[in-house]
């Protein structure tokens, strides 16, 4: 039996190719219908236009991820998602027939379903995963058992202890982590932290990407989507003036972390930003679930910055195997090198789909990561205590301290906080750590991550922070 956590997209199209295959493999999530993939708006990056290539696809992948991609991995991806796509496709599923663009790529290449096409494709999945029977059950992953450097098993909330030897761990990423952002609850870094403790290697957490147009409908945080600036959406403050050129040229177009801190600058400033809707043509066939709410809210909506997506995690190889025997994994929960410092939008529900639909190509022949070209691991030494913060204090001290500016002092004086903290039983802690101590390692500002004390780029590209768990 494979068993599989989270029921994302990564989780669900890795458990569905799998079954397809002939494996045995039980899904068991802390929310079925839980996870950022819900929530995707946007769509999925794929090389598919007539005008189009994996080559392009990688430049743009890149030029966004500023000097610290693997390149290895962006070819797989950019290659592998045409293929993947059309799997998906053979299974059922059908995108719109337009390609949309997005901040960052250089094509039109964002394949979607209306303006919903997260919630469009992962309801589709787990529907497909429940005609096939497949074994879904709601439950919470605790710890993994691991013994001589291979999986030996796992504990749950409700299930307790089981044997196993491959666990695939889809969890996604720690977004929810912050005061600000547009991640549902279940997201606050369990797989992460999980196999942190079990002496998996994580690497990038200091790289956390904020999405400049998050709003509230109905006192809840509501992302907009990319594409509505790609469709000719543009950003003004309160005086009505387009303020993003003074910042970047690319003006609406710029990526997320340029113009997230543009925004931020302008509120620091004093001022109030909104996105105004009207120059996108026929807008309501083309967002047919945001015109809803612009009937009852107008065109002209006030936006400010969230935390967005974690790019940081369980270091993978292109197979997602980690440097555990038998513990794979897959999506946000993971590093594969893929984003680099920044992630060009669409490309992570893309990663989903590549390493979930080909893991059935690599759970047969184990590899592992090699870790031979990693030259430097920082240790971290977990603590036992009894100091425990709630997570609404993580989340406003990480919203404070690791936010889209950052210093030398808030990041020395949040590692401190957490160091005293309950490391050892607190998942939310124990990544808030690692992340933050990244950020303060990495003095230079480099793609996501921003320090005023260091606002250049200084390090040699390629040049990541990786952590393991001190014995
Ligand atoms: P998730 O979909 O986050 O799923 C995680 C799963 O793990 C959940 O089922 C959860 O219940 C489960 N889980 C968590 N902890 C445990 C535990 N301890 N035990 C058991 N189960 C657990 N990306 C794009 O490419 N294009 C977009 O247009 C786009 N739009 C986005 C819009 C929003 C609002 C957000 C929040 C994100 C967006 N992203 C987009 C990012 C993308 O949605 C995510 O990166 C992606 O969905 C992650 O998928 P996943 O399967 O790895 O994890």
């Amino acid at each position: 039996m494979i068993y599989i956590f989270g029921s994302g997209l990564a989780g669900l199209s890795a458990a569905i190719s799998l079954h397809k295959s002939g494996y045995k493999v039980t899904i068991i999530s802390k929310k079925i219908n839980g996870g950022s993939s819900y929530w995707a708006k946007g769509g999925i990056a794929a090389a598919v236009g007539n005008d189009d290539s994996p080559e392009l696809h990688k430049i743009d992948t890149l030029e966004v991820g500023d000097g610290l991609c693997d390149s290895k991995t962006v070819d797989y991806v950019t290659r592998e998602i045409r293929y993947v796509v059309s799997t998906v496709e053979k299974w059922g599923f059908k995108f719109d027939d337009d390609l949309r663009l997005e901040g960052g790529h250089s094509k039109r290449r964002i394949l979607h379903k209306t303006d919903d096409t997260g919630r469009e494709i992962t309801n589709f999945l787990l529907n497909l995963a429940k005609k096939k029977g497949i074994n879904l059950i709601e439950d919470k992953l605790l710890a993994l058992k691991v013994k001589d450097g291979k999986v030996a098993g796992f504990i749950t909330e409700k299930g307790g202890s089981f044997d196993a030897e491959k666990v695939v761990l889809a969890t996604g990423g720690y977004g929810y982590l912050f005061k600000f952002t547009s991640n549902p609850s279940t997201n606050i870094g369990d797989g992460i932290a999980i196999a942190f403790k079990a002496g998996a290697l994580v690497s990038d957490t200091e790289f956390v990407q904020f999405h400049p147009t998050v709003t509230t409908f109905d006192g809840q945080a509501y992302l907009l989507t990319e594409t509505l600036r790609g469709e000719g959406a543009i950003l003004v403050n309160e005086r009505n003036e387009r303020f993003v050129f003074k910042y970047d040229s690319r003006g609406e177009l710029a990526p997320r972390d340029v113009l997230s801190r543009a925004i931020y600058d302008q509120y620091k400033k004093g001022h109030t930003v909104y996105i105004d809707l009207s120059p996108i043509e026929d807008f309501d066939r083309k967002f047919p679930i945001l015109s809803n709410y612009v009937k009852r809210y107008g065109k002209r909506l006030q936006v400010f910055p969230g935390v967005h997506y974690t790019i940081g995690g369980i270091r993978v190889n292109t197979r997602g195997e980690s440097n555990i025997k038998g513990l794979y994994a897959i999506g946000e929960v993971t590093d594969t090198g893929l984003h680099g410092a920044n992630r060009l939008a669409s490309n992570s529900l893309a990663e989903d789909l590549v390493y979930g639909v080909n893991l059935v190509r690599y759970i047969d022949n184990w590899e592992g990561l090699s870790i031979d070209d990693v030259k430097e691991v920082i240790e971290v030494r977990l603590r036992n205590s009894s100091n425990r913060l709630s997570l609404e204090e993580i989340r406003e001290y990480n919203w404070n301290y690791l936010g889209i500016v950052r210093n030398g002092e808030g990041l020395d004086k949040l590692v401190k906080i957490y160091e005293s903290n309950d490391t050892f039983n607190d998942n939310a802690s124990l990544v808030s750590l690692l992340s933050a101590k990244g950020a303060l390692l990495r003095t230079e500002s480099r793609g996501a991550h921003y320090r005023e004390d260091y606002p250049n780029k200084s390090w040699e590209d390629g040049k990541r922070i990786y952590f393991m768990v001190s014995r």
